[in-house]
């Protein structure tokens, strides 16, 4: 047995555990943080949808009182073509006039086909405008909801991660840079966070493969760090975990289901 290799293996099994817990702490809040996200982007997108429809029927109702401003025009423009109708000089006189009188009748009759058109525009904006305002306010309530959830959660948390954080610093600041490298860049290649996995029936803690037996023995003397073949974690006995073979089997089962969870 090699002391420095063996009291690596403790340091390095020491800071897996610290992180370990601080996984299943992080690991209740679940999806929360993502579903929240969502939801924030949903409400942006829906805000700027109503805050566009309601520009729409903005500018239809500005439409439409400029149709109602060119009635009224024509309108006076008719009354006035009646008072030159009372004082005719002569028939040629008189049918130029009741032409002009009859375009501007028909200009009323469009103006007026129009707003009814835009009318109807107004009608399906504000139908999707008060569907849109639905979809917004139940978001919002959805939000308002898992905003709670996630701060009530982070609250009971906050206290212990502080905890375990400074505890965790400590047992980071005892492993070598090498190490330190090496533990980090396992923990980011795998799904589960375990870095340092114990072996478990003569199989690797992190992704259940045998490990052979020349290897098995080689772990055992803790004479240089060996990591598993297949996933490439560090690994390390009992010797190092002081876990007896009946809690093993125990850990076994609940990191099974995990990496089942975080592998769906
Ligand atoms: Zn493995």
């Amino acid at each position: 047995m090699d002391v420095t290799i063996d009291k690596k293996l403790k340091d390095l099994w020491k800071l897996q555990q610290i992180d370990s817990r601080l996984d299943n702490l992080r690991a209740v809040l679940g999806e929360l943080p993502m579903e929240v996200a969502d939801l924030e982007d949903d409400i942006a997108g829906l805000q700027t949808r109503v805050s566009n429809i309601t520009e729409e029927i903005g500018e239809l109702n500005h439409e439409i009182s400029n149709k109602k401003n060119a009635i009224k025009d024509f309108q006076r423009l008719i009354e006035k073509y009646d008072e030159q109708l009372n004082n005719i000089k002569n028939s040629r006189e008189y049918d130029a006039i009741n032409k002009e009188k009859e375009i501007a009748g028909l200009e009323i009759l469009s103006a007026e086909k129009r707003m009814r058109e835009f009318g109807r525009h107004i009608e399906m904006k504000e139908e999707l405008l008060g569907n849109t305002q639905n979809a917004l306010d139940s978001r919002n309530q959805d939000l308002e909801f898992k905003k709670a959830e996630l701060t009530e959660i982070e609250k009971e948390n906050a206290e212990e991660i502080e905890k375990i954080m400074v505890e965790r610093a400590a047992a980071d600041a005892k492993l070598d840079p090498r190490m330190h490298r090496a533990y980090h860049r396992i923990r980011g290649n795998v799904r589960n966070g375990i870095a340092v996995a114990s072996i478990m029936r003569s199989s690797c803690g992190g992704c259940f493969s045998k490990i052979p037996s020349q290897r098995h023995s080689e772990i055992r003397a803790h004479y240089r760090i060996v990591d598993c073949e297949n996933c490439g974690r560090i690994l390390v006995d009992q010797a190092i975990t002081g876990i007896a073979a009946m809690v093993e089997e125990k850990v076994e089962k609940t990191t099974r289901r995990k990496m089942r969870l975080t592998t769906k």
